[in-house]
């Protein structure tokens, strides 16, 4: 059994590698028919869209499917409350430490001074219209569950799964065939993740291929203290903020955990969407890292959703680039402002390309930042955004560990292996 991982681990490293080296070379081609429609348009993104499709299509049914699941399993409606409020506050804290690093690096490593922006191919930004904390808090509420279903609405999966979950779980006997079917179900869908993770070595080979194929390297440069800046805040936070938590709180070592965890962490590279990694998050966390269903049914979806350190990561750090580059100083006044809108925009901020880059927006505006400033950093924002992705879902598995073992619903034994 861990053999067979552990060669998924290593074929989908080996795509990765062979899509990032493939993309460079192809990306100094000519422009024309075979560079363009063979292989950027052709085969790259053949077999990296049908993967893309095929994990995005379980991620709705396998999100509402194992929560109702894991909530009827979990028996105890009061347990339920406890874990969410710890995870919640959880996926805060770690939020706010992502952002107070990022200043820190900013501050000292000032990512912004001595740019020349004649150098670089602004892109107009697009501006987020600010949504009210209120309205994010009673929109989780759907108003129609099918709706949030076809619209892919996590939150909103979310309470309606929670919801029935526990009315199963109140029924008991009652129910007893309907919780049998969303077990079988539950079964059904990780078998499918299981069957579409044997194509993620091809299909992330063919994601990464197009996007380094097709990549603006000519706004590289100018950016690339910025780019190391967000990729070394990243690396902190996920050596040091989940390593510590790993170690300190479960006794795991974050080095096998990682190793582990690293199909996913590929996926999310290649997908830069943590909503398609819920699949591959939570196959990893229930059969490999030995946490129990009904908390990772329940962490890996709502983090996915509500946790985004990496994202925060970038904000914090794009924050003194842009004061930097249009010579604004930052007060610590604003400072704190940051950290209290990135992490609170961090819930805000749906799981797919680039969301972080628009809520950037708010972020800007709550300390009288240009707007403008945004458009400096979007042509290469898809390099970004593949990193702080990786560190987004990373976070969410170190939560969903810390929480279980706290509930002591972490199989150290498989955790171990
Ligand atoms: N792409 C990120 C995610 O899915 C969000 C972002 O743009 O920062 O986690």
């Amino acid at each position: 059994m861990s053999k067979k991982k552990i060669s998924l681990t290593s074929k989908v490293l080996i795509g990765l590698l062979l899509g990032l080296i493939t993309g460079i070379i192809v990306f100094q081609l000519p422009n024309g028919v075979v560079k363009d429609k063979i292989l950027i348009d052709g085969v790259f993104q053949l077999v990296g869209q049908m993967f893309l499709r095929a994990i995005m299509m379980l991620v709705v049914p396998l999100v509402f499917v194992s929560l109702v699941n894991g909530a009827a399993s979990m028996g105890d409606v009061k347990k339920l409350g406890r874990v969410g409020v710890k995870t919640v506050g959880f996926y805060l804290t770690t939020t706010a430490l992502a952002v107070i690093i990022a200043l820190i690096l900013g501050f000292f490593l000032k990512p912004g001074v001595g740019l020349d922006m004649s150098a670089i191919e602004t892109v107009d930004p697009i501006i987020n219209e600010k949504v009210p904390l209120i309205q994010i808090l009673y929109e989780m509420v759907p108003r129609n569950p099918i709706a949030a279903m076809a619209e892919g609405n996590m939150l909103q999966i979310i309470v309606f799964a929670i919801l029935t979950g526990v009315g199963l779980s109140l029924l008991g006997k009652k129910a007893e065939l309907l919780i049998k079917l969303f077990d079988n179900l539950n079964d059904l869908i990780m078998k499918l993740v299981e069957i579409v993770m044997k194509f993620a070595p091809i299909g992330v080979f063919g994601l990464i291929a197009r996007t380094f194929a097709t990549v603006g390297y000519t706004g590289l440069l100018p950016l690339i203290k910025y780019i190391l800046t967000v990729y070394l805040g990243l690396i902190i936070h996920m050596f040091f903020i989940y390593g510590g938590l790993l170690k300190g709180l479960t006794n795991l070592s974050p080095m096998k955990f990682y190793k582990k965890f690293f199909p996913a962490m590929s996926v999310a590279f290649s997908t830069a969407s943590s909503n398609a990694t819920v699949p591959v998050s939570l196959e990893i966390a229930e059969k490999e890292l030995g946490i129990s269903k009904n908390i990772a049914s329940f962490t890996i979806p709502l983090g996915a959703t509500i946790n985004m350190d990496g994202t925060a990561i970038m904000q914090g750090i794009a924050v003194f680039f842009i004061a930097q580059v249009y010579g604004y100083e930052l007060t610590t006044g604003m400072m704190l402002t940051v950290i209290l809108t990135a992490t609170l925009a961090s819930i805000g901020t749906a799981g797919v390309p680039g969301a972080g880059t628009i809520m950037l927006s708010m972020v800007l505006q709550s300390i009288g930042l240009p707007l403008e400033g945004i458009g400096l950093i979007m042509g290469i924002d898809r390099l970004v955004d593949m990193g702080r992705t990786v560190t987004n879902i990373t976070g969410d598995a170190v939560c969903t560990a810390v929480i279980a073992k706290q509930e002591g619903e972490l199989n150290m034994e498989v955790a171990n292996s």
